[in-house]
């Protein structure tokens, strides 16, 4: 029973019986009228419930069904709809699909933002736990006598210092990669002299280098060259990945930073490489390193003050310039993390 028809016919049968009686009465007095109004009354009732039922029952079952799934976050029927009667109901519906379709979006989008917040709060604890508790020893040690003990209180001082600096480089990273991740650290591009960022990078990581026995080489870079980049931001890329070749790298090992063209299309981007002779990434680790907290080796990485964060925060920017991020490693060869910029302009002179 369609309620919306049912109501509609007895209004409807209610109007056209008043105004048969009336007309009735005024034209041919009363006894033969009342018959012929009431069979009419029927008839009309019937022809207006059907009409109703037929126009009407399908659309709003549809307009109920789509309401039902919407309550019940039931979001998959991705089909694409069809109004062929392009009137108010048709508006509903296409309305209504159009609401279940950003209530989807944003309900998705939550969901992501949810598992993303409990995850990282998990990575973090669990990143904070090591370097706490190690200070915590040393601190504990020392006050339990190990003070007074001039052959070990500097070096557990010295310890405890080295995982403060870990704790201090952990914010840091932190802070900056939620400030990426929240879009407040907006990615500003301009054309920027590609060789005198490359060159400022390696002269600040030259003493990490010399400390490790590395060597870092910077191949031909055309002096020219601009690039269209956020100029802190890829300074920020490249800190981190001469870091990485240095710090995964082997005594006597050395770190090579350059660039090429691709003319396949036309010259317009610029590839920059980093290019080391290291440990390398083994193949299958290779998909999740710029995963945040993501290690091959954890106490290695911890070791070289590592926080599990340099290659995200690597991510993250080149994304930000729309370009594209490549890992190319051999185990106990070295690696190759080389990134794409836009050519701004080639000056000749
Ligand atoms: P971390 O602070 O631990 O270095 P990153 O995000 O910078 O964190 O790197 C993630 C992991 O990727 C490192 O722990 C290391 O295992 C691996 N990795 C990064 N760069 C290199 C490299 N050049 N050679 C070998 N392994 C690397």
């Amino acid at each position: 029973m369609l309620r919306v028809a049912l109501r509609v016919a007895l209004l409807t049968c209610a109007i056209v019986l008043v105004l048969i009686l009336i007309l009735g009465f005024l034209f041919f007095g009363d006894q033969p009228v009342l018959g012929i109004s009431l069979v009419t009354t029927v008839l009309v009732f019937f022809a207006v419930y059907t009409t109703m039922v037929l126009l009407l029952k399908k659309r709003l079952t549809r307009i109920l069904e789509e309401l039902d799934d919407l309550n019940q976050k039931r979001f998959f029927d991705h089909e694409p709809r069809e109004y062929p009667d392009d009137d108010e109901i048709d508006d509903i519906l296409r309305r209504l699909d159009e609401t279940s379709f950003t209530i989807e979006k944003e309900f998705y989008r939550l969901k992501r933002m949810e598992n993303y917040r409990k995850d990282f709060i998990g990575d973090l604890s669990h990143e904070l736990k090591t370097p706490i508790f190690a200070i915590q020893g040393f601190v504990e040690t020392l006050i339990n006598g190990a003070l007074e003990d001039p052959e070990v209180n500097r070096e557990f001082l010295k310890k405890a210092m080295r995982n403060v600096s870990r704790l201090i480089s952990l914010t840091n990273n932190l802070m900056e990669i939620a400030k990426l991740e929240t879009g407040e650290l907006k990615t500003t591009l301009s054309e920027i002299p590609l060789k005198s960022v490359i060159l400022e990078v390696v002269e600040n990581l030259q003493f990490k280098a010399e400390h490790e026995q590395v060597q870092l080489i910077v191949d031909d870079v055309d002096s020219d060259l601009m690039v269209l980049a956020d100029r802190n931001q890829i300074r920020q890329v490249l800190i981190n990945l001469i870091e990485n070749a240095i710090k995964y790298n082997k005594p006597g090992g050395t770190v090579h930073i350059g660039t090429f063209m691709t003319p396949q299309q036309g010259n317009k981007k610029v590839t920059v490489y980093v290019r080391d002779t290291g440990i390398g990434i083994e193949a299958k680790h290779i998909p999740r390193i710029t995963e945040r907290f993501y290690r091959t080796d954890k106490s290695r990485a911890r070791d070289k003050g590592g926080t599990g964060l340099g290659l995200a925060i690597v991510k993250h920017i080149i994304e930000a310039h729309n370009e594209q991020l490549h890992i190319e490693s051999e185990s106990n060869k070295g690696t190759t993390f080389s990134f794409t910029l836009q050519n701004a302009a080639l000056i000749s002179g």
